[in-house]
């Protein structure tokens, strides 16, 4: 089985460095916004889309030229990526089964990133040495840019792949994806467990653990919504508005490590103890809007909530079925994605879906067999139960297979 990692150090550039950076980082941007504007006007005139071939061409001619030869001065192999992302991302609108959105213009200072795709030209050292033989910090050596010190939080372990440098908060940082070779695994536990995301609770399982919801950030969410409110004072795009922008995305920075934190840890206990685990496959379009609550469960401080929501509780629940994906498959479990219609309202005794059996928060009370039960641990119950009803092409040594049918889909790793 091939593990795919990826580790992320936040870099200590020289100023001159951080120059290099910045140039490099906006020559990929212009070269993302020039082919962008070349394949629009292409499009308008029916000609249909250029190439990665033929905007590479043009890409060389741009670097060779005088109007924007400063071009040639930044690593070209980053500006290059940019043109097969970009590719990728207009392949991607124009697909009819599945269409996503239509690649926008990069603006300076909003996800300023860049990738050196080959492995070959980058070189990592981590246990340097000054003149005097005592160690200093480690350092990566990017391409046009030099040896970089960086903050080694994590080993690397595997093959590097590809390394993308990005601005983030006022900060730099190289995030390094690698690749390693592992024999297939074999779960030791046999067991399978339902997840439910609750309101009162991060998760409740099937079994009847429940996880609770991460409190340390309350304040730190507080502080978020005031600085938010100060940002949409300033004029977008001044001195003040970069500065304050950084700001929130520092606080931003914090409360994801947090959040981070804690969903490895419950992600890591639920995929050591279960071979299967069972989720809803809740899309993002449903989570936003869920503020404002459904009939089943009206939204309270719903103007509070929609503004954060988004952010903090659904981000988290994302990365928590990522974070189970991928660690299940690495211990040769697996997890099942299934559909959540009516998962809080199904009594499993006698199976009547009725919204009255959940009148309240807590307790699940059936309306026609009086079977009683919490109410967050009966949806996980009714969502273990779906998952593991027999669907054609279900594998469950397998790990990585689309399931067709009402058991859902795996979840793989992004
Ligand atoms: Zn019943």
């Amino acid at each position: 089985m091939l593990i795919r990692k990826a580790v992320r150090y936040r870099l200590e550039p020289l100023p001159e460095q951080e120059h290099l950076l910045s140039r490099a980082v906006g020559c990929v941007r212009f070269v993302w916004n020039r082919a962008l504007s070349v394949q629009k006007s292409y499009l308008e005139h029916g000609c249909g889309l250029l190439s990665y071939v033929d905007m590479a061409k043009c890409l060389t001619t741009w670097r060779n030229g005088v109007s924007f030869g400063f071009l040639s001065e930044s690593p070209v192999h980053p500006q290059q990526w940019a043109l097969k992302f970009l590719e990728r991302a207009l392949k991607d609108a124009f697909d009819k089964s599945n269409p996503k959105r239509f690649p926008t213009f990069k603006k300076k200072g909003l996800h300023d990133s860049m990738r050196y795709p080959d492995p070959e030209q980058i070189k990592i050292d981590l246990r340097p040495q000054d003149a005097d033989g005592r160690s200093v910090f480690p350092k990566i050596f990017l391409p046009r840019i030099g040896w970089v010190k960086f903050r080694k939080s994590c080993i690397i372990g595997g093959e590097i792949r590809n390394v993308t440098v990005s601005r983030s908060g006022g900060h730099w940082y190289a995030s390094i994806q690698t690749e390693k070779e592992v024999p297939d695994p074999m779960h030791p536990a046999a067991t399978a467990v339902g997840g439910d995301r609750g309101v009162a609770n991060l998760l409740t399982l099937s079994d009847g653990t429940m996880f609770l919801p991460v409190t340390a950030y309350r304040d730190l969410q507080k502080r978020l919504a005031k600085e938010q409110k100060r940002l949409a004072k300033k004029v977008k795009f001044s001195t003040n508005w970069k500065q304050q922008k950084a700001k929130i995305t520092r606080l931003h920075q914090r409360i994801a490590a947090i959040r981070k934190t804690v969903l490895h840890q419950v992600s890591t206990v639920i995929s050591k103890n279960h071979a299967v685990v069972v989720l809803e496959d809740l899309k993002v379009r449903n989570m936003t809007a869920s503020a404002k609550g459904t009939v089943e469960q009206p939204g309270r401080n719903i103007r509070q909530k929609s503004g954060l929501n988004k952010s903090i509780l659904d981000q988290g629940w994302g990365m928590l079925k990522q974070m189970l994906g991928y660690k299940l498959q690495w211990a040769g479990g697996m997890l099942l994605l299934v559909d959540p219609a009516y998962t809080s309202q199904i009594c499993p005794v006698c199976g009547v879906v009725d919204a009255e059996n959940r009148k309240t928060q807590a307790v699940f009370h059936c309306q026609h067999c009086g079977h009683e039960a919490h109410a967050d641990v009966n949806a996980a119950q009714n969502i273990l139960a779906r998952g593991l009803r027999p669907a054609k092409g279900l594998h469950p040594a397998g790990g990585l297979q689309s399931t067709a049918g009402h058991a859902g889909v795996v979840c793989s790793p992004a």
